[in-house]
């Protein structure tokens, strides 16, 4: 049994600015299974951007054109798992063997065997083997192999052997076609104008981008509803906000940008004018604050600034909050916000 799920294909995978080098080398990697010099493949990002969606896709493609080759999918969890049922019998030689004769390994979440040295110890020599005798790796982590904790060094190495993809967070552009691909699937009709208030708000997540969309279609018809932009900004709040055990900075420019009545475009624009400037800078005071992002990551999410720029808006959100009343207020009304 391969594992793999037939409805993560390439077809279904929308390609964007985002995922351009990763979607390529899946399907490089899938004409030529072993043949280029991307082996391992390895895949990152962050949660919900299309890793095990991509892993599967190359496997099912592999799988269509070369139905000889045996290829199996596998998250690292599972590995693990079987790894250690096989040493409580004795089976370490068998579960060795199961892998090395494996023509196409694809495993899931490498950064779950970090710490797990045992794991890790009989995953470098399948995959030494494989590696030697042509047989072609895909792995999938949710950190650059540099970011790796606790994971040898001598794997490190080998999963920089071959080329390592990131998947980024979707352009808006992207993110609307995503929506529109799953809506054509699943049949349905939904105005343009709520499907681009969507992709709008929902930025860093492509499982929660068509959850929304989910809960939308759902709420209109179980309760007889008319899908309009009121119903979608109630879902989107909530979604955005209870998917979340951190405040996500997307919630924190969205919170900002209604507190002042204007759009998260608007925030993050270039203008110096004052009242947007100071939305701004609330925004990246309140990412500092609430979230454990660097202030270059805050910087680069909100409107694409530099670190430098979001420690003076801290700091001029700090002395204002202690000269102005009126910003004070301000404050004092968006952390309400923030923390129900
Ligand atoms: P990850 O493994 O990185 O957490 P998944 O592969 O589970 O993410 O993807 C989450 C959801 O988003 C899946 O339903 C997947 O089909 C969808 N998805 C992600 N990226 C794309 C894309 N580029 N095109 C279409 N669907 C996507
Ligand atoms: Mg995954």
């Amino acid at each position: 049994e391969s594992q793999l799920n037939p409805n993560y294909s390439f077809d279904n995978f929308l390609e964007g600015d985002s995922n351009r080098l990763a979607r390529s080398a899946g399907l490089a990697v899938a004409n030529k299974p072993g043949g280029t010099s991307f082996n391992p493949l390895l895949i990152f990002g962050g949660v919900g951007l299309g890793k095990t969606h991509l892993a599967h896709a190359i496997g099912v493609d592999i799988k269509d054109k070369y139905p000889e080759k045996t290829v199996l999918y596998i998250s690292a969890e599972k590995f693990t798992q079987q790894y250690i049922d096989a040493i409580k019998k004795n089976n370490r030689n068998d579960f060795i063997h199961f892998y090395q004769i494996i023509d196409v390994l694809i495993i899931d979440d490498v950064q779950f065997l970090s710490g797990k040295t045992g794991t890790q110890d009989v995953f470098f020599h399948i995959f030494n083997h494989l590696h030697q005798n042509g047989k072609q790796v895909v792995l999938t982590s949710d950190k650059a192999p540099v970011d790796m904790q606790d994971i040898e060094q001598r794997l490190l190495s080998r999963f920089k052997w071959g080329l390592s993809a990131e998947l980024q967070t979707p352009d808006f552009e992207t993110r609307v076609s995503i929506l529109k691909n799953k809506l054509y699937r699943d049949g349905v009709e939904m105005p343009e104008d709520i499907i681009d208030y969507v992709a709008k708000n929902i930025k860093s997540n492509v499982r929660e981008l068509e959850g929304a969309i989910i809960s939308l279609i759902a709420q209109s018809s179980f309760n007889k509803k008319e899908i309009t932009i009121d119903l979608a900004r109630v879902i989107v709040e909530k979604f955005v906000k209870n998917t979340k055990r951190e405040v996500s900075i997307d919630y924190i420019q969205k919170v900002v940008s209604d507190y002042f009545q204007m759009d998260v475009d608007t925030l993050q624009s270039k203008t110096r004018k004052r009242h947007i400037v100071q939305a701004r800078q609330l925004a990246m005071f309140f990412a500092k604050k609430f979230t454990k992002a660097s202030l270059a990551s805050i910087g680069s999410q909100i409107g694409k600034r530099d670190h430098a720029t979001v420690l003076h808006a801290c700091k001029t959100v700090d002395n204002l909050t202690s000269t102005d009343k009126q910003f004070r207020k301000y404050v004092e009304d968006i952390t309400k916000k923030l923390s129900v």
